[in-house]
Formats: C-alpha cells, structure tokens, sequence
C-alpha cells in the first residue's frame, strides 16, 4: 500500500447522498420488496436514522400485535410442540438441503444495541436477549472476555475455502452475496465468531461435512465492537472435523472509500460508476463475512454477477461466463491460491485496457477509463511492469505466483495504490502519465508507486506478515525497493545510493528524533489502532533499517537471505524473527556470525536513533573515543517512557569509518559499537587527517566530531571535495544541520559547510542542502534580521545559477534518462534561487509567466513550472493570481493542476489568501484531498502562516469531521499548520487550542507540540549565536 495521497474516507454529508440513500429504500432490483428494501440501507445518516427508527418501532409494534393473535390461533388450533426458540425459528427458508438456514438479525445501525427485525422482536427476541446476557454472567464468572468481545479472533476455528458468490447492483448501489466457508475446527466450540461489519445478515446455516447433516444455529448476534458478527450453535462443533459456513446477506456499495465502494468518472458528458474494493487493512469484512485476520489465509472461489454492460475483475483470470437472457452474466472466477483476506479484491466497471505479457507468461493489462486508455496514458506503466515482474522474479528467485496481473486506474482511492494480489489499484494520479506536458518528478512519482506495489506481490501478497504490529515487514520493504527497482530501470539515476539519503533517511530522521516517535514494530491491540501503525516510521523507518541491514550483511548475501525466506515461507506468514533467522542463516553460509536478531530487535522495538560521536584523544595516539546516545531534538522533553529515561537507550551499531588526508581516504572499516562509550586504535591516524562515519551513509544513525575534526572536514570539501563520495557529502550536510538545530553543534559548521556547494557539480548534496535549509529558513523567515540569512544563501547559489543557467523548453522532447541529474540539479537551484530571491530568477519567471498571459501559450519548461508559478504569484499583482485561479479551473491534467493549485498560496496578498483558504473546503472547487495541501502551504507562507494557523482552529471541527477517519491525513494537517509555528504566543495557542477541544489526533498533536516547543527553544538559545556569525561572516 502506498500512503503518499492517501485520501478522503469520509465526506460530508451532501443532499445528493441524502438522495441517493433515500432511494436506495424505495425498492430495487434484485430485492424484496418491503421491509427488506428498507433493511438494505445500512447506517442511514442521524436524520434518517431516526425516521427509520420511528418506522420500525411502529412496525414492529403492528406485527407483534398481528403474530400474538396468529400463535394463538395456531396453539388454540393445533397442540404445537415448540422444539426451539430464537432466531432458528425465525424467517422463512431460503434454500432447500440439510441443516437449519436461519434468518437473522440486521447489522445495527452504527454501534450500540442490536435492533432485530420487528418480526424478530414478536417471536423470542426476549429470550434470546436473556440468554445472552446469562451467556456474557457465565463468562464474567470465568473471568473471561467471550470470544466475540476480545480484540482478536478466537483461534478454535481456521478458514480453508470461501466460494463467494456476488451480485452487484450499480444501478442502485447495492450488493448482495451468498458466502461459503469450510471450516476446520481446532477446539471445540459452540460458537463461530468471525468478522462481518455494515451488512445485512439475511440467512445463516451450519452443515457438518457435507453429507452428515446440520448443525442447529441457537440464535446469532452482530458485536459491534469487535465488528464481529457471532453464531451460537446448539451443539459444539467437533474437533478435526470440517463444517461448511453458509451466509446470506446484503450490503451498500459505500460511499466512503472503504469495502467495496463506488467511484464515478465524466466520459463525453455522461457520468459513469464503478465499484472496486478497498480491505487493506481491516474492510474485507465490510464486503463478505470472514475471518479477517492475515493469519488466516485460505483459497477463495470468487463469482460476480452484474449487468452485461459492465465488466467484472477480481484477483484471478476469469473461468467462465455465464450469460443470462435478461442482461445479465456471471463471471467465474479461478480459485486463488491460499491468501489473506486484505489483499482479496474485486471490480465492476466498464473500463478498457491494454496488454502486454511477461518472458515467463504472465498476462499484464492496464484497465481504466476509456479515454485514458485510448490516449495511451497507461503504456508507460504497462511497459514497466512487464519489465519490473521480470525484475523481481529474477532478483527474488520466486515466479510471480498468479496466471495474471491487473493494474486498476481509478478516479478515486484512499491510498496512492493498494497492492491486491493479481488485481492492483492505483488512483489515477499515480499511475496515467502523459510524457508531453509529465515533469521528471511526476515520472518518478509513477514509477515508484507501481514498483511498490510490484514488490508488494512477493512481500506481502506471497509472504504476509503474521500480524500488523510489524507491517514495516511488508511496507519497509516495498518502500526499499522502490529505489533498487527504480535503478533497475533508470541504471544512472543511483537512486538506492542517492536519492534514498534525502527522500527516506533524512527525512524519518526528522520524525523519529521527536521524543514522541514510536517503535518501527508496534503493539496493535484494537481493530482502531491497526490504521495508526501505516505511518512514516513503518515505511521509512523500515526501508532505512533494511538498507542498513543490507549493507552490513552484504547485498548479496542479503539477496540470498531474501530469496530463502520467501522460498520457505510462500503462501504463509512470518514474523519478523523468521526473518531474522532466515538472514543469521544465510550469514553463516559465508562464515560470517552475527546475531541479526539481537542486533535489529535493538533498532525494531526501540524507538529514535543514536547520534555517535567520535573524538579524537589528543593525549594517546591513534585512539579514539566513540560514544552513543540517543538523538533528540529538544533535549529539554521527557522522554515518552519516564520509567526509561533516555540515557539507558543502546543500540548495537555497525559504524562503518575511515581516515582521510587531502587527496585520499582509507577504505572503510566497521567498527561495532555496543556500549555507552568505547576507546578504539585507529591505525594511520595522522595530524592532518580527519575520520568520517557512517560511510556512504548506510546506517540509520547520525555522527558528530569535534570541533577540529569538523574544521578539517570543511576544508576538505572546500579544497576537492571529490575525496568524499556524493552521499557523505549529503550525509555531512544533513547530520550538520540537524546537530545544530538540536543543539548538539555551533549554528556556524553547517553554514560554513554549505560554502563548498559553489563548486559541487552533484544533485544530492545540493538536495540535502535545500531540504536542511528549509527548517531553518521556517525559523527565521519572520524575524527583522532574515534579511542577513537570505543574503548568505543567496551568496552561495549565486555562481552555480550562473553556471547551470535556465532549461529550454523541452515540451517536445522525451523524458531522456541521462539528463536526470543535471535537470534535477538545475531545477533545485533554480528553486533556491528564486525562493531567495535572486533578481535574475525572479525577472525570468515573470518574463516567462508575462510571455504565458499574453500568447495564452505555455511555453514554460515542465521541470520548473511549479518554480514559476509560485515566483510569478508571489511577485506579480493580483492579476496573475486570477489567470492562474482560471487554469486551475480549466486544465485537465491532473499534475498541472495540482501545481497550479500550490501556486496560488505563495501570494503575499492577505485577501488572496484567505479568499483562497475559504474556497478550499469547497468540494466542488478543490478535491477533498488538495485541500489539506492549501491550507499547508499557506502555512508555509511567511504572510499567510498565522491566516493558516487561525483557520485550521476556526474550522477544526469541520475538518476533524472529514479527515478524522483518514489519520494519515489528519496527521499530515496538524503537522502541516504547526510545524513552523515557533513563538511562546503560538505555543500558547497551540497548548490552549488541544485543552479546549475535544478528542482525535492526540498522537499528532503531541508531536506538534514537542516541535513547536523545540522551535521555541532554538529561538531562544540559539538564534542570535546565528545572526552574529552571518553577520560577520558577511562583512568578511
Ligand atoms: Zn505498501
């Protein structure tokens, strides 16, 4: 699963989905009439609910009164011996053949007390109600949860089969399903318990074998808040042998992006839909009753029944179709190997594709709209998964496991991607590319989430994690690969020896050296915290230890270690220790003995990461001292454990490090630092030589020097500093930055570093430079003396933007590989530049936007767009802000639109910006998703941070209510609109704001208010050491 634009889950209620709902009750095809109808609209909205409600207690009133008079009737006539009471009684059967098929009670509406059938609540609903409350005492007594009321499934009973028979209705949004699980059963046990949430539950039946009979269903109960659906049996089923699990039921294709839910799509004025599913990690049971665990895999016999002019996927090839007469046709679909439930998947739509197939014979189409298709926006993505299937099954030693794959482009989706097993879904953002009017960024942006996802079907899909405390096992991964992937495809791009360092390292880094980070590996308790553990750290956190991991094993080594793990545990589970064991194994192989366990447990269950500092003893020669400890950015903040303090954190670190002179440097050596403080000789250390750590930065540590040692650093870079590789120098830069920032090193090093980049010829370190500086710039750009920071940054870009000069327009050429790292170079020049304010950059962005408004013709070079825009908005009069206001509005390409969009918050016009702020809770006007990025990038702004900040307070509740259930993205907000706030007032209102408001994002906001307490204090103690040296350094 990809998280980068993970969107909206639930928007606000609309009075065309008030519409919809209502007309969902009014009858439809392919449902009773009746009661029924009016059953199959789960979770009506408040309003509604309590008509719905009204209604049935009426009703059931009527029909109790009506069955009072008829049993008595009946028992006045007939002498009737009532064997059983309760829902087995309940309900006319639904189909013939053995066993007791029992109508059962609806899904109650959101939480609380299950409301039965009117019927239900005439015929035993008492009884049955009295005997569970007699059941819930007996387990009191125990002391123990019933199995239906613990955060876990109860083990007694496994899945092996589901044939899952669907029929899905798009005319009204509705869905109804017949599913059929063997079960085999470990203990003993009158209950099946599994997962089955927003759905009507018409029919349920239990036979033993196939031949032997039923088992009677005593009565059956939803427990909403495990979202379990729980079967009462009259006798316990036996062990070893295997029931079959019949359940009939009904259900909303949602509107919220979650189970199985709709999207809709213009094509030549005509609104289409389509359904498609979303279970990662916990929605499968919104679409079919199951064990929704990913420890319980089984196979799944999948069949869809739709109207012909649709068309249906699932995760495997169909078998066959079956036509009916009126329209419609079913669709066979293969059975899958043994799988989890949250990477199973469906859809019905009536997109187009097109298809390419692998060396080995695997089949791979692109489906989406036929527009798109037609235009050819999928060919790029289909050319590369071909190539990366190949990629994989090769680096792997593992043939992709399915006759198939399936690449969906949809229009809407709450993740950038979700990796289901032969049938995966990507937004239409991340995956359609039109090379003509694509940046290079955009490109990458493509290409990475599909080797993601790729990568996904070997971590993850073939080999799933046990559990989700340790979904950095499958997310880790695919996040490392994308950069090993990507190389396969771009040889000369180096990303896994680059590009990783800024985009993954650096920038967890700054997250985890928050006294309020967590673990990569996290308890998950409830179904509700299973969302939280999708962040940053998983997947950042993870690639980083993984990249470490390889690199102290060796990368082949660690390939072969890969290859075995997933040879032994295909079509399983494992645990990270499996890992664990399969690497250590792989290691001995070689002859080398290092406990791996041992090692990453340290760096898995513990949370941050240890800043090393090697001095230099000048008393002893060639000894130096190493020590450890852990980095955070405001050392003045308790540490989130208090029974720990920060001080008993030790990791076992492997420091690579080296000795370098003017024109050389020793090859590396790993040292294995496991204790506080250590003493080691270093031979060939001499006066004029400097050590450097963490070599080619693989470790997820930082490293400080003394103050000499840095000095001869400087110098080096500032004399060839080709002697150090391009990722140290990044590495340098960034470590510098942040020891400063958190205190642990003079504000001067890293400006003084950051001298050499007029001759440094390289992206990264200039990359590293940017992305360090922009914190800094957040901490400065609002006080009387910026002017001194901004004319120092601008001397050190000055001569490499003369040097690189603008790009042309490359409208017609093709993306060409080789220019990747001078274009990207250019452009974050060009970005200093300009964001600085240098004259030249700022005349040629309003050369090029003035060029732009008068021929109506773009003819501004793709790479830079984003650069111009912004430049031109910010500089340029009111104007310029409404022309870009009107391509926002008429362009239809989804990259350009998003840029056009950002630029409108670099105005310094208040009224622009809070015009701006205002419109974007308009769904009509800004996607639900975009909206978070402008009201972050307002708060970017220097004159539009406090407009940002008020707003966010002001309209909290409203976007709590629509974000709230999505906390990648309320996350992304708080942190967005806080993070540079950095006054005692702001931290004031801040703290005030979380006391006065109720409940939601707690984790988020206590980051926010470390880093705004850590600005805080920077201000305070360091900010004026700064100014005093710029301003001297300037009058130089
Ligand atoms: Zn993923």
């Amino acid at each position: 699963m990809a998280l980068e634009e993970k969107r909206e889950k639930r928007p606000p209620v609309t009075p065309m989905m008030i519409e919809e709902e209502a007309a969902l009750r009014n009858g439809s095809r392919g449902l009773p009439p009746g009661p029924w109808a009016e059953a199959a609209g789960p979770r009506p909205r408040t309003t509604e609910r309590h008509i719905a409600v009204h209604k049935r207690l009426v009703l059931g009133f009527a029909v109790s009164i009506l069955a009072l008079l008829a049993v008595t009737m009946i028992a006045v006539l007939l002498s009737v011996r009532f064997e059983e009471c309760g829902a087995a009684a309940d309900g006319p059967p639904r189909a013939g053949g053995n066993g007791s098929l029992s109508g059962v009670a609806r899904q109650p509406p959101g939480a609380g007390q299950p409301l039965g059938r009117p019927e239900e609540e005439a015929r035993g609903g008492e009884a049955a109600e009295e005997e569970e409350e007699e059941e819930e005492e007996e387990w009191q007594r125990r002391r123990e949860l019933p199995p239906w009321a613990r955060p876990r499934l109860p083990r007694h009973l496994r899945p092996l089969h589901y044939n899952l028979m669907l029929s899905a209705f798009m005319e009204n949004f509705t869905f109804s399903g017949e599913v059929n699980v063997q079960l085999e059963v470990r203990n003993a046990s009158r209950y099946i318990v599994l997962h089955a949430h927003r759905m009507h539950i018409e029919a349920v039946r239990v036979a033993e074998d196939k031949l032997a009979g039923g088992v009677r269903v005593a009565r059956t109960f939803f427990y909403p808040q495990t979202q379990v659906f729980v079967v009462v049996l009259n006798r316990s089923l036996e062990v070893q042998r295997s029931y079959n699990l019949k359940i009939i039921y009904n259900a909303l294709i949602e509107n919220e992006l979650l189970g199985f839910f709709r999207s809709s799509y213009v094509l030549h004025g005509e609104r289409r839909f389509l359904g498609v599913t979303q279970f990662s990690p916990t929605h499968a049971r919104k679409a079919f009753p199951c064990f929704d665990e990913p420890i319980y895999k089984a196979t799944f016999k999948i069949s869809i029944r739709h109207q012909a002019t649709y068309l249906s996927l699932s995760n495997m090839p169909v078998e066959t179709s079956v036509f009916e007469e009126d329209g419609w046709v079913t669709d066979h679909f293969s059975q899958t190997p043994l799988m989890s439930t949250y990477y199973l998947a469906w859809a019905v739509c009536n997109f187009t594709y097109r298809e390419t197939v692998t060396k080995s014979g695997v089949v791979v189409r692109l489906y989406a709209r036929p527009d798109a298709i037609r235009r050819g926006s999928g060919d790029y993505a289909l050319n590369i998964t071909r190539r990366l299937i190949e990629f994989y099954e090769d680096y792997f030693k593992v043939p992709y496991s399915l006759p198939k794959l399936d690449l969906l482009a949809v229009p809407k989706h709450p993740y950038a991607a979700m990796e289901n097993w032969g049938l995966s879904v990507f937004v239409e953002q991340r995956i359609l590319l039109d090379p003509s009017i694509s940046s290079i960024l955009y490109l990458l942006d493509v290409t990475m989430v599909i080797v993601h996802e790729l990568c996904h079907q070997w971590f993850g899909d073939l080999v799933t994690p046990v559990w989700w405390e340790d979904v950095w096992l499958k997310e880790g991964f695919a996040h490392y690969f994308e950069f090993i992937g990507t190389d396969y495809l771009y040889p000369g791009w180096n990303m896994e020896k680059q590009r990783f360092l800024t985009d993954v390292l650096h920038e967890v880094m700054l997250l985890d050296g928050l006294a309020s980070s967590h673990p990569v590996s996290q308890e998950v308790q409830q179904a509700s915290d299973i969302d939280r553990v999708f962040d940053w750290i998983a997947y950042k956190k993870g690639a980083a230890l993984i990249r470490m991991l390889a690199s102290f094993m060796g990368h082949s080594v660690f390939q072969m270690g890969l290859q075995d793990y997933l040879t032994i545990h295909k079509y399983g589970n494992a645990a990270r220790n499996d890992l664990w064991n399969t690497l250590s194994k792989a290691l001995k192989r070689v002859g080398k003995s290092v406990n791996i366990q041992e090692v990453m447990d340290q760096w898995t269950l513990q949370m941050g990461y240890p800043v090393i500092t090697i001095l230099g003893n000048e008393t002893t020669d060639n000894i130096i001292v190493i020590s450890q400890e852990r980095f955070v950015y405001d050392s003045d903040t308790k540490p989130k454990d208090p029974a720990r303090g920060d001080s008993s954190y030790l990791w076992q670190i492997p420091l690579t490090i080296a000795v370098g002179n003017t024109s050389h440097i020793s090859s590396e050596a790993i040292i294995w630092v496991s204790n506080k403080s250590e003493h080691h000789r270093i031979p060939a250390l001499e006066e004029a030589s400097w050590l450097l750590g963490n070599i080619n930065q693989t470790g997820y540590f930082r490293v400080n020097y003394d103050i000499r040692n840095w000095k001869l650093l400087i110098n080096q870079l500032t004399r060839n500093h080709e002697v150090i590789s391009v990722s140290n120098r990044a590495g340098l830069i960034d470590d510098a930055f942040n020891l400063a920032r958190a205190g642990y090193l003079p504000q001067n090093i890293p400006l003084e570093i950051m001298r050499y980049l007029s001759e440094e010829k390289d992206f990264l370190p200039w990359h590293a430079a940017s992305r360090a500086l922009y914190p800094l710039d957040k901490l400065l750009d609002r006080t009387e003396n910026y002017n001194i920071f901004n004319e120092y940054i601008l001397r050190q870009v000055a001569s490499m933007y003369l040097k690189l000069g603008w790009p042309t327009n490359n409208l017609n050429k093709s993306l060409v590989q080789a220019s990747y790292q001078h274009e990207e170079l250019r452009r974050e020049v060009i970005m200093l530049a300009c964001s600085f304010g240098n004259k030249h950059c700022h005349q040629q962005a309003a050369t090029l936007i003035s060029d732009w408004i008068s021929s109506n013709r773009n003819r501004i070079p793709l790479n830079v767009r984003d650069i111009v825009y912004c430049t031109g908005v910010s500089l340029m009069d009111e104007d310029v802000w409404e022309f870009i206001w009107m391509k926002f509005h008429s362009t239809t390409a989804v990259s350009e639109k998003k840029i056009l969009l950002e630029a409108l918050t670099c105005s310094d016009d208040r009224n622009l910006l809070n015009r701006l702020l205002n419109l974007s809770l308009n769904s009509e006007v800004v996607l639900d998703q975009d909206a978070i990025d402008v009201i972050i990038h307002v708060a970017r702004n220097p004159h539009g941070r406090d407009l940002a900040w008020k707003f966010f307070r002001e309209k909290w509740k409203i976007l709590n209510a629509r974000y709230g259930e999505a906390l990648f993205m309320n996350s992304k907000l708080v942190s967005g609109v806080t993070e540079f706030l950095n006054t005692e007032g702001e931290l004031r209102e801040l703290k005030n704001f979380i006391k006065s408001y109720e409940g939601g994002a707690a984790v988020s906001f206590s980051r926010a208010v470390e880093t705004v307490e850590a600005n805080v204090r920077w201000q305070r103690l360091y900010k004026e050491e700064l100014f005093q040296w710029l301003r001297k350094s300037l009058t130089q």
